[in-house]
């Protein structure tokens, strides 16, 4: 069954195209520009079109339907996530640092790096949640729901056949969660997730730079991402050495301020209970 949502945003389309039909309406028929109501037809339309804009390339997408990315909670807890792996070495160091600090976090991984580093994705699988995000992390901002699909099922191939799991969460890359993606993800069973903070670790900047960053935008329930590889480009080409180095630092700073650490679904539970 479709969310209750799922059809807010025709209602926002609606006032995008009706809005600005009817300013540009009046004008034509001659009516001042500059009056109350071609104005407010103007606005409103613009404000709807921006809202649509935003929510298509936010990871906190509302409008198109359910993305979690934050739980409602005053607990001290956050759910640490990890995308674009499995990318060795690098993630073998991450299942290290927490192991070591006694984590358990979420990994969302590509399906075409899943088939390149096959036991690593197991290992991962075996200790962690772990994720569906595609096959070969494609920008879906523009794409048919058939493509998405064929994302979803080719990641998830992949993840099953090294890990023997099958994912029932999704991140879409670039957290560009548009209509046609959050639809055909929730058609498929799947619960789109997006995140509340991120440290732009792509970039390789300077790992306390990261630390500062993700530490800067905590908050109760939050979801921090990082990154373990790099799309497909994953080794020997990723370094992701900053990102490494920043979350035993981090996962310590989080503690001392009496932060837990939880698994996306059960920050989800958490959410949940709060209702
Ligand atoms: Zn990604």
């Amino acid at each position: 069954m479709r969310h209750p949502r799922a059809h807010a945003w025709e209602i926002a389309a609606g006032i995008a195209v009706g809005g600005a039909a009817l300013a540009g309406f009046r004008t034509v028929a001659g009516r001042p520009i500059r009056s109350a109501s071609t104005l407010t037809a103007a606005g409103a339309g613009m404000a709807a079109s921006g809202l649509m804009v935003y929510e298509w390339l936010s990871p906190r997408s509302w409008l198109y339907g359910p993305v979690f990315w934050q739980a409602r909670t005053a607990e001290h807890v956050v759910a640490l996530t990890f995308d674009d792996g499995p990318c060795h070495p690098y993630t073998e160091q991450l299942l290290d640092i927490l192991d070591q600090e006694e984590i358990t976090a979420t990994f969302f991984q590509i399906g075409n790096n899943v088939r390149r580093e096959p036991n690593l994705a197991a290992e991962v699988a075996s200790r962690h949640v772990v994720g569906n995000h595609t096959f070969d992390h494609p920008q879906l901002v523009w794409s048919r729901p058939g493509t998405v699909r064929e994302q979803l099922r080719r990641g998830q191939e992949a993840i099953h056949a090294a890990t023997g799991s099958l994912p029932h969460l999704f991140r879409v890359p670039y957290g560009w969660f548009g209509p046609q993606v959050v639809a055909t993800a929730e058609e498929l069973g799947f619960r789109c997730v997006g995140w509340s903070v991120m440290a732009w670790d792509w970039n390789r900047p300077p790992s306390e730079l990261i630390k500062r960053r993700i530490l800067r935008g905590v908050r109760p329930g939050g979801v921090t991402l990082l990154h373990d590889g790099q799309d497909t480009d994953a080794f020997p080409k990723a370094d992701r050495s900053h990102t490494i180095a920043a979350v035993p630092r981090i996962i310590r700073s989080l503690r001392a301020s009496g932060y837990g650490f939880l698994t996306l679904p059960e920050l989800m539970d958490l959410d949940a209970q709060d209702r």
